[in-house]
C-alpha cells in the first residue's frame, strides 16, 4: 500500500487535477490512499473569512470569488453538468457560508476554534471535486472524511494526535485499501475527540500524510511537488541548487526544523518510526526520480545545503537589576516566551545579555517586550537573515555571507548558523 500526498499547487487549476489524475492513474494497479491539500492559495483566503478577523464587507465578496475559482473548476472537468459534484460543491459552499456569518468568538480558544471549522472547507470542498473527478474518468476510489480517522486533541490550530484512537480508526480504511478501494482523503485537517473540526497546523497536510502512512503501515509515501525532489537549496535564494538523492530521515528532520520548506517538520518522524521510505517527487516531471527520505547513513550526494530565513529579529534582552543571566532569569525568558508562542530559531548567552532570533511579527514582539519589559531591557534588530548551512566550509561560509558584519554565529561540526543583514 502506498500513500501520495497533492499539495495545494499540485491542484490549483482544472489543468493541474487532469495531470494529477494522471499520475494516479499510473498508479491505480497499486493500493492506494491519496491525500490532498487546498486548491491554490485557498487557505490563505479562508483565513480573512475568519469571524473576528474578517472585515465583514469583505466576506460577501470573498466568498464569491472562492467559489467562483472552484465552479470554473468544476466546469472544465465535468462535460456533464448533471454530475452531482455540483450539488455536493454548493451544498459545501453553504456550509462554509454559514460558518463565516456566525458571530465572532469572544474568547482566543474560541477564535482558533471557528479558525479550524472555516479553514477545513478548503481540503473538503477541494477532496470532494478530485474525488468526483477521478471517479468521473474511471479511477474509482473512495472520499473519506479524514476528520473521523486522525483524531487529536482540542487544540485548534495545532491539534496533537491521539495515536491510539487515531491507528484504530485508520483500521477502518485500511481494510478498504486492502479490498481494492482507492481513498481520496483531506490533508491538514483532523477530528477532535469532542466532535469538533481541528487543524495540524500550516502546511500540514505533508504530516497528514505521513500519519496515515505509520497507521496504514504504508510501504512508502510520496509527497508530489512542483520542484524535482528535495535541493540543496531554495531556488527562490540560489542558482545553482543540486537535487539531493538521498536523505537520511535525522538528517530531514535537522533540515525542516532548521527552515528547509520542502517538507513539513513534523513529517519524518511517524515515518522514521515505522521505517517507511519518503519520496519527494515532481508533478511536472512524474517520470523524473525525485528525492528519498529513508534509513539512508548519510546525504547522497555531498554538498553544502543552505537554509535562508528572512525577516528575522534578534532580541537582546538584559536584566534591568544587577543580576546575570543564569537559570532563574532563563526559566522566566524561556517561560515567557513559550506562553506567547515564539518559536526561536537561534539563541545565544552570555553573562549580561541573552539574544534569541526569532521570525518577525509586530503583534508577538509588542507583547514579548511588554511581558519581558518588567524585568528585562529588551532591545531588537530587525532586517535580518538567518543563514544555517549544513556540509559547510570556511569558504562556502564566506561566499554566502559576501562581507556583511555578523551579528551572531554559531558552529557544531555539520552546521554553522549566521545571522547577518539582509540583502
Ligand atoms: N492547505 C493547508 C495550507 O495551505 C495545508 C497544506 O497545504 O499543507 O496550509
Ligand atoms: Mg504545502
Amino acid at each position: 500500500m502506498i500513500v501520495f500526498k497533492f499539495g495545494g499547487a499540485s491542484v490549483n487549476s482544472a489543468a493541474a487535477v487532469r495531470n494529477m489524475a494522471d499520475i494516479v492513474s499510473r498508479y491505480k494497479e497499486q493500493r492506494l490512499a491519496v491525500v490532498v491539500s487546498a486548491m491554490g492559495k485557498t487557505t490563505n483566503r479562508l483565513e480573512r473569512m475568519v469571524p473576528g478577523v474578517a472585515n465583514p464587507d469583505e466576506v460577501p465578496e470573498l466568498l464569491a470569488e472562492l467559489q467562483e475559482y472552484h465552479m470554473a473548476i468544476v466546469k472544465e472537468l465535468f462535460d456533464d453538468g448533471n454530475n452531482e459534484v455540483y450539488n455536493a460543491v454548493n451544498e459545501l459552499f453553504e456550509q462554509l457560508r454559514h460558518a463565516v456569518d456566525s458571530a465572532p468568538s469572544p474568547t482566543p480558544q474560541g477564535y482558533n476554534a471557528d479558525y479550524d471549522r472555516v479553514v477545513s472547507f478548503g481540503e473538503l470542498i477541494s477532496t470532494t471535486i478530485i474525488s468526483h473527478y477521478l471517479n468521473y474518468i474511471g479511477l474509482h476510489n473512495q472520499w473519506v472524511d479524514v476528520r473521523q480517522i486522525i483524531i487529536t486533541d482540542t487544540h485548534h490550530r495545532e491539534g496533537r494526535v491521539n495515536w491510539e484512537a487515531t491507528r484504530q480508526r485508520t483500521k477502518v480504511i485500511g481494510s478498504m485499501i486492502d479490498s481494492g478501494i482507492m481513498i481520496v482523503t483531506q490533508g491538514f485537517i483532523a477530528g477532535a475527540t469532542d466532535g469538533s473540526t481541528t487543524t495540524l497546523g500550516r502546511e500540514g497536510s505533508d504530516y497528514s500524510a505521513a500519519i496515515l502512512s505509520h497507521c496504514l503501515g504504508a510501504e512508502s509515501m510520496t509527497i508530489w511537488k512542483d520542484v524535482p525532489g528535495f535541493l540543496n537549496a531554495d531556488p527562490k535564494y540560489f542558482n545553482n541548487t543540486v537535487k539531493i538523492s538521498q536523505i537520511p530521515y535525522n538528517e530531514a528532520i535537522e533540515l525542516a526544523y532548521y527552515g528547509a520548506s520542502v517538507i513539513h517538520p513534523k513529517t519524518a518522524k511517524p515515518l522514521q518510526n515505522s521505517n517507511i521510505k519518503l519520496h519527494i517527487r515532481s508533478f511536472v516531471e512524474p517520470e523524473a526520480e525525485g528525492s528519498t527520505v529513508g534509513p539512508y547513513d548519510r546525504i547522497e550526494p555531498v554538498t553544502p545545503l543552505y537554509i535562508f530565513r528572512n525577516q528575522q529579529v534578534l532580541l537582546s534582552i538584559m536584566p534591568k537589576d544587577f543580576s546575570f543571566i543564569a537559570e532563574d532569569n532563563l526559566q522566566i525568558i524561556f517561560g515567557t516566551l513559550a506562553d506567547i508562542g515564539v518559536r526561536v530559531n537561534m539563541m545565544q548567552n552570555s553573562a549580561l545579555s541573552f539574544s534569541v532570533v526569532v521570525d518577525d511579527n509586530t503583534q508577538l514582539l509588542d507583547s514579548m517586550t511588554t511581558k519581558l519589559g518588567h524585568q528585562f531591557r529588551v532591545r531588537y534588530n530587525r532586517g535580518l537573515q538567518l543563514i544555517t548551512i549544513r556540509n559547510y566550509t570556511q569558504e562556502v561560509i564566506d561566499s554566502i555571507v559576501n562581507h556583511r558584519p555578523i551579528l551572531l554565529e554559531q558552529r557544531s561540526r555539520s552546521t554553522v548558523q549566521v545571522l547577518v543583514t539582509e540583502g
